[in-house]
């Protein structure tokens, strides 16, 4: 038995059931027959051994712990493709010029597609600017592998969940600051949807996570996304009693 499944209890109609040596993956619901074909080509591929259980199932995408032949762990991330997770997306697409000539309004599962194809394009570009997040594999429909954050099988705690002393607290804040300024500079983004929820604490650091809606500076919303990504993570920390910077200075640090 798997220690993922086990320790998750919710009841989910999505989750995946696992696991069946002769018939690689045994899904309900939200692994379409698609989904389905590109995992098996995984499989064959031998880039993976084994699917072992569900890390998480959200509202926009359920995410899986796989591994891979030579024993590396690996998180699938599986979009959903309902009209409603599409129609939220929209603004996160649109104006900007990396995508905005493949958005069809029209065609929920291109969009999708498209998200894969830009969270793995934002993870690239976190990579090259040396920021700590997953390590991407590889994508391809609506699904995108990458590098599993945890240990032993148990995937990192999302910073709402570390428990944090007060000093490890502020170091944790100077992190972020650091991330949030290193990611406008250097990798031209705006995260978009940064909080503790989208922040795992891995190995005493803070990781990013969850880049999806990740725009370019150049985005026409980016400024206004930016401000609500220094609010979420100055509030997160005021409650955790750090001294913490205005929101404007803030601003006006990443953005000088
Ligand atoms: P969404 O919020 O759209 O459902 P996320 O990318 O935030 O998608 O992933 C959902 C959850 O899955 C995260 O909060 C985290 O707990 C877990 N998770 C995501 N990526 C990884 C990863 N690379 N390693 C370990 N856990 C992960
Ligand atoms: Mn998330």
């Amino acid at each position: 038995a798997n220690v993922l499944i086990e320790n998750d209890k919710r009841v989910d109609k999505d989750r995946i059931r696992m696991k069946d040596k002769s018939d690689h993956a045994t899904t309900e619901n939200v692994l379409d027959s698609r989904i389905k074909k590109k995992l098996h080509k995984l499989f064959e591929r031998g880039v993976l051994a084994e699917i072992n259980g569900c890390i998480s199932t959200g509202k926009e995408a359920n995410v899986y712990y796989a591994k891979s032949k030579n024993q590396d762990e690996i998180a699938i991330k599986i979009y959903r493709t309902s009209i409603l997770t599409f129609k939220n997306r929209e603004k996160y697409i649109r104006g900007e010029y990396r995508f905005d000539h493949v958005y069809s309004l029209h065609n929920p599962r291109k969009m999708v597609k498209i998200w894969a194809e830009k969270e793995f394009s934002n993870l690239k570009r976190l990579e090259q600017g040396g920021i700590r997040a997953p390590r991407p594999l590889l994508y391809g429909g609506h699904m995108l592998l990458m590098e599993f954050l945890g240990s032993d099988g148990w995937a990192s705690p999302k910073l709402k969940d570390a428990i944090l002393t007060e000093s490890k607290s502020r170091m944790l804040y100077r992190e972020c600051i650091e991330i949030m300024w290193k990611m406008y500079n250097k990798c031209r983004l705006v995260h978009a949807d940064l909080s503790e929820y989208n922040i795992l604490y891995h190995n005493g650091s803070v990781v990013v996570i969850d880049v999806s809606q990740a725009v370019d500076r150049d985005h026409c919303n980016a400024i206004e996304f930016l401000r609500n990504d220094c609010s979420n993570i100055t509030a997160f920390f005021k409650k955790h009693n750090v001294g913490v910077m205005s929101l404007q200075a803030l601003f006006d640090f990443i953005t000088d």
